[in-house]
């Protein structure tokens, strides 16, 4: 059982340790590390394609890369490696990852590269930002992994699974609740600056409030202190819209004549 492990946060991120230490003693498994040089979160799946990628191997032993999360998972996918790992994982990220969050994520991104590959992928993140209580997680995450493998779901059809853990001792975590993404609201107003040479630069805001974190919702498991574990697919097909948008485009265009 082998199992690639990256993240968005940068090879060096706590989280990143964390998660490793967590698997890497698990029976029968391997893990290996290729994670990016530095902070690329909100990169989503997104590639490098007109600079090189150069791979090196930092202090802790973590190979990394200049480029994004999905970059690392490819290059490791597609040749660096030299092998199929059986399982990827991605994390433990510094802050949630909810509800429209997992379109930006470069966390989700890099577990998503490894699913597009045909392999079975989880994304993992804590709620909160500043990696309190990130054993908690790790062993939570562990827990999870050693689940999937007893299952004997490794190796099987492909998943992909989004999951998100409360910042909170082993003890005080409740149990992983299988749930659908929530919704937020609108991101925050763009934050305008004047640089020193006059120009008027912009800070993206934050991200907005939980606006749908109904029951039933990774926001409100979280908030009840559970790990919350969404299924994700990537066909982003409206396929309930697909019948009325064959009759609008049938009005736009005249149908062919033979
Ligand atoms: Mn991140």
């Amino acid at each position: 059982m082998k199992i690639l492990i990256s993240n968005d946060d940068g090879y060096r991120a706590p989280g990143l340790a964390a998660l490793h230490e967590a698997l890497k003693d698990l029976a029968g498994v391997e893990v290996e590390v290729v994670a990016p040089e530095h902070n690329n979160s909100a990169k989503s799946n997104a590639l490098t394609l007109h600079s090189p990628l150069y791979v090196q191997e930092g202090g802790n032993g973590f190979r990394y890369v200049n480029g994004t999360p999905a970059d690392c998972v490819h290059v490791a996918l597609t040749g660096l490696l030299g092998y199929r790992p059986d399982l990827v994982v991605s994390g433990i990220n510094n802050g949630a990852n909810m509800g429209d969050d997992t379109i930006y994520s470069g966390t989700v991104g890099a577990a998503m590269e490894g699913y597009l590959f045909g392999i079975p992928a989880i994304a993992f993140s804590q709620t909160e930002k500043g990696w309190s209580h990130i054993d908690a997680a790790a062993r939570k995450a562990r827990d999870l992994v050693q689940h999937v493998i007893a299952q004997q779901l490794v190796g099987g059809p492909p998943f992909l699974l989004n999951v998100n853990i409360p910042n909170r001792a082993y003890g005080e975590l409740g149990a992983f609740e299988v749930c659908r993404l929530g919704r937020r609201h609108a991101a925050e107003k763009v934050i305008a600056q004047t640089d020193p040479r006059g120009e008027t630069m912009y800070w993206i805001g934050s991200a907005g409030a939980a606006k749908d974190g109904a029951d039933g919702t990774d926001f409100h498991a979280t908030a009840q202190g559970r790990v919350s574990v969404t299924p994700l697919q990537v066909d982003l097909t409206d396929h309930d819209g697909l019948q009325a948008w064959r009759q609008i485009a049938g009005r736009l265009a005249p149908a062919e004549r033979g």
